[in-house]
């Protein structure tokens, strides 16, 4: 056999396999990463396929600006059902990657393509996340804006390339380049410098996450309570740029987090009942609903042994002497810290 009609030979089986696979999926297969954010997924499943995540819209008939993004917040039925058809996974599988009917939803940045410096993006990251990832990806926790820092690196999460200032436009990428890359200017975010995020700031935006958590597991009212005071958290901290937590650019809501920490809660506790306000505290004081769990935990198993109290302490404690609790462990932690 010749060198030709072995190449012709192979490039015909090459072309009727491709063939068989593709009519009715893509090639290659990407399986979406833990807590991966639905576009992130669909950018990565572009570039594996050959096409970028700009023409990657084109795919899905979209036309759109921020085509991606806005899938998050709302996947119609038939692009579900053609992704679904396309890759083989299903359909439920792929609307949990979405932000859609999350109940921390009105915490979501919002949809801007460019913005001020002082105002948000759409988008967080983590350089620290994007090097210690096999494929960097986004998060769907890093499009809260009551996220401010890495809870796995300690670092801030930032929302602009440092090199150009430009947000996260993974979804105008026109090139066949990973998520990692400004899409503007080609910097690899995994460079960008540490921001910076005082222990005591981050321990209150867990606790703050947690408070949220356990709030909308009640899943009883449009917006939870915790929520709707985080968002006014820019009000509590007197920061002036914004009365609102989303409108605010990451730099801007570490130090707003990190004003808040050095007050007293009172900001997430006023004017609530005695037993709701009371667990708000607790959560506060251990830093997150784990931790106040594994230290009552630590208490029954000390005490399993003790005869029952003669007395239950009362739910209604008195508010004085649950903030000097409070800070006599804040004052612990931070000297531990
Ligand atoms: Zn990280
Ligand atoms: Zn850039």
């Amino acid at each position: 056999m010749t060198g030709d009609s072995v190449r012709a030979a192979f490039a015909i089986e090459i072309r009727e396999r491709y063939g068989d696979v593709a009519r009715n999926r893509w090639p290659v297969a990407v399986s979406p990463l833990p807590d991966e954010l639905l576009s992130s997924w669909l950018h990565r499943l572009a570039l594996a396929n050959g096409t970028a995540p700009r023409s990657f819209a084109g795919v899905l008939g979209l036309g759109e600006r921020m085509w991606s993004p806005r899938l998050d917040l709302r996947l119609p039925r038939h692009v579900a059902t053609l992704l679904g058809h396309q890759t083989g996974r299903a359909t439920e599988e792929i609307s949990a990657m979405t932000m859609s009917g999350c109940a921390m939803a009105p915490l979501l940045l919002p949809l801007r393509a460019s913005s001020h410096r002082s105002r948000s993006t759409w988008m967080q990251y983590c350089p620290d996340c994007f090097t210690a990832d096999e494929a960097p990806y986004l998060r769907r926790q890093w499009r809260l804006a009551s996220r401010v820092s890495c809870f796995a690196h300690g670092c801030g999460l930032r929302d602009r390339c440092p090199a150009c200032h430009s947000g996260i436009a993974t979804f105008d990428q026109c090139e066949l380049v990973p998520q990692h890359f400004c899409a503007r200017c080609g910097f690899d975010l995994r460079a960008a410098p540490k921001a910076a995020v005082r222990a005591s700031a981050r321990r209150l935006e867990r606790a703050i996450a947690d408070i949220c958590r356990v709030d909308t597991a009640k899943g009883l009212i449009k917006i939870s309570d915790a929520v709707a005071r985080v968002l006014r958290a820019p009000v509590a901290a007197e920061v002036r740029s914004a009365r609102t937590l989303t409108n605010l650019s990451s730099a801007a809501r570490i130090r707003c987090f990190e004003a808040l920490a050095s007050k007293p809660p009172d900001w997430l506790v006023k004017d609530m009942d005695g037993a709701d306000a009371c667990r708000r505290w607790m959560i506060l004081a251990a830093g997150s609903h784990e931790a106040l769990i594994a230290r009552f935990a630590d208490f029954l198993e000390g005490h399993q042994a003790a005869p029952r109290p003669k007395r239950t302490p009362s739910v209604k404690a008195d508010r004085s002497e649950l903030f000097g609790a409070y800070v006599r462990l804040m004052h612990a932690v931070g000297a531990r810290a």
